[in-house]
């Protein structure tokens, strides 16, 4: 069931990509909807034609998808106040510049960009308190106005503060209660004199239009908000509740930047990274349950979630943590939900595999999703981990290995050894290799480390590689095998 009068929206500017900051917010708006039974509605800010892209567009909904942040309302599900497009709602905009023309609440302003430098240089010469724009056109008559429209002369269309207006108080439910004194506003441009919209004048008419309650956004346009309720106020429309959101800021305290690394939501997606612990990690950017709860699973945040743990300071964007909870998302899958989600599709994207191989290796990739789940920071670091697997019979050898592992006393005798007791294996699953191998160092009268650390070089091609028996189980019986013989041939030569 909906709760009909929670209704909040993300309005993205698609002129870049998703950024962290706007992600979080999105993240905030579409958890609130959620803990309330509300609507979320996403609307494009595309009003900058030079700017904004198609193409951004698509990446923000991927992205914001791929958060699995769904949207009740808006591009490609629509709904009832609709177009969510800005450029497809100009003609709206023109019709409430008009209404507000007609109720004597807007006016025309013809100053030119060289009069508005002039009286501004002139307040500030005369150390006038008030140094906006000086209402020179406020005031002027109607046979004026309609002269100079018909004589096209450009103008563009501006608002009127009313100038006994009281301060402008906002309860911001993050900040707390601000103040702004009106006097200081100017009578700001709604319209353009090429007709397109203000930011404070569309973002009002759309979030008045489509029934916006509570505005989450990035504290960023805290300043905007006395201007916004003046052009409520104009419309007659019920002001929403404002909840303004930190900023981020990298480790250095400064704010989020390319200088920081990754900044967008694809980089991540890309990069491999688990949406959902992406979601939780940017969903504790500014908000706890509790102050220490770290994992926060997706329906929880969504039932959750409230404006009143969400923290007026600044939140630092720590990588490690992000890294330290995408770790906890993939350990917590089952062996057999890592296989699924993670190795078959990482070893297919890699071209490693083919597609149709599952089912019929579920045993093979069990084990494989064993060995890689507690060494994968992201998902496809499985990649690196089983690459040795499909590297044929002759597999090159790292230096490093060649010169600890098979050139040391012992390397030779140990390999010998490994042929000999396991060319007569019946079986081939880790334990039996396992137990097979497990009495050959005493045996032969090497160590350990001499014994396995030279198997590994000859199986894997390095020193480092997950879990000897297992990685020797899924390289199968003949490839094992041919691999030592290799490693022998190398051998001789060093
Ligand atoms: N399109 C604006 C932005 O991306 C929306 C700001 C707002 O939420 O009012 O900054």
């Amino acid at each position: 069931m909906t709760n009909n009068n929670i209704r909040v929206r993300f309005a993205p500017s698609p002129t870049g990509k998703l950024h962290i900051g706007g992600a979080r917010t999105a993240i905030f708006n579409w958890a609130f909807a959620r803990a309330n039974q509300g609507n979320f509605v996403l609307r494009i800010d595309d009003t900058d034609p030079e700017r904004s892209t198609k193409e951004n567009e698509r990446i923000i909904t991927d992205a914001l998808s791929w958060m699995g942040l769904d949207w009740d309302e808006g591009p490609g599900v629509g709904g009832p106040y609709g177009p969510y497009k800005q450029m497809e709602r100009m003609e709206r905009y023109q019709q409430v510049v008009n209404d507000l023309l007609k109720r004597g609440l807007a006016y025309p302003c013809f100053c030119t960009q060289e009069e508005l430098e002039a009286a501004r240089a002139k307040a500030k010469a005369e150390k006038n308190p008030y140094q906006g724009y000086q209402r020179t056109c406020r005031e002027l008559s109607h046979e004026e106005v309609t002269k100079r429209i018909q004589a096209h002369e450009p103008y563009t269309i501006r608002i009127k503060v009313p100038l006994d207006h009281p301060d402008i108080v906002i309860d911001d439910l993050v900040h707390g209660r601000v103040v702004f004194s009106a006097k200081e506003l100017d009578d700001f441009i709604i319209m353009r004199s090429d007709g397109t919209p203000t930011y404070n004048f569309c973002t009002v008419v759309d979030d008045a239009d489509m029934k916006i309650s509570h505005i989450i956004r990035g504290d960023d346009h805290l300043s905007n908000t006395p201007r916004q309720v003046i052009v409520y106020e104009a419309l007659g429309a019920p002001v929403p509740a404002f909840a303004h959101i930190s900023m981020i800021l990298g480790e250095d305290g400064k704010k989020l930047s390319k200088r920081h690394g990754a900044t967008s939501v694809e980089e991540y997606q890309l990069e491999g990274y688990e949406p959902d612990a992406f979601l939780n990690y940017l969903a504790l950017l500014g908000w706890s349950p509790d102050g220490e709860t770290t994992i926060v699973p997706r329906d929880v945040l969504a039932h959750t979630f409230s404006l009143a743990h969400v923290s007026k300071n600044p939140a630092t964007f720590d990588p490690k943590k992000l890294d330290w909870i995408n770790k906890q998302y993939l350990s917590n899958m089952s062996d057999e939900e890592f296989a699924k989600t993670v190795v078959e599709p990482e070893l297919v994207k890699a071209g490693l595999e083919k597609r149709a191989d599952f089912e019929k290796n579920a045993s093979r990739y069990l084990i494989m999703a064993a060995i890689t789940k507690p060494r994968v920071r992201v998902a496809p670091d499985v990649v690196g981990l089983l690459h040795f697997l499909y590297t044929g019979p002759t597999p090159s050898i790292e230096e490093k290995a060649i010169r600890k592992g098979l050139a040391s006393g012992g390397a030779e005798a140990s390999l010998l050894e490994a042929l000999e007791v396991l060319r007569g294996a019946t079986s081939w699953t880790p334990e039996e290799i396992d137990t097979a191998l497990h009495p050959c160092p005493e045996r032969i009268g090497v160590s350990n480390k001499v014994f396995f650390g030279a198997l590994r070089a000859a199986a894997t091609g390095s020193l480092v590689s997950p879990p000897l028996a297992e990685s020797i189980a899924l390289l199968g019986k003949d490839l094992f095998l041919a691999r030592l013989d290799h490693a022998l041939d190398v051998m001789k030569c060093v």
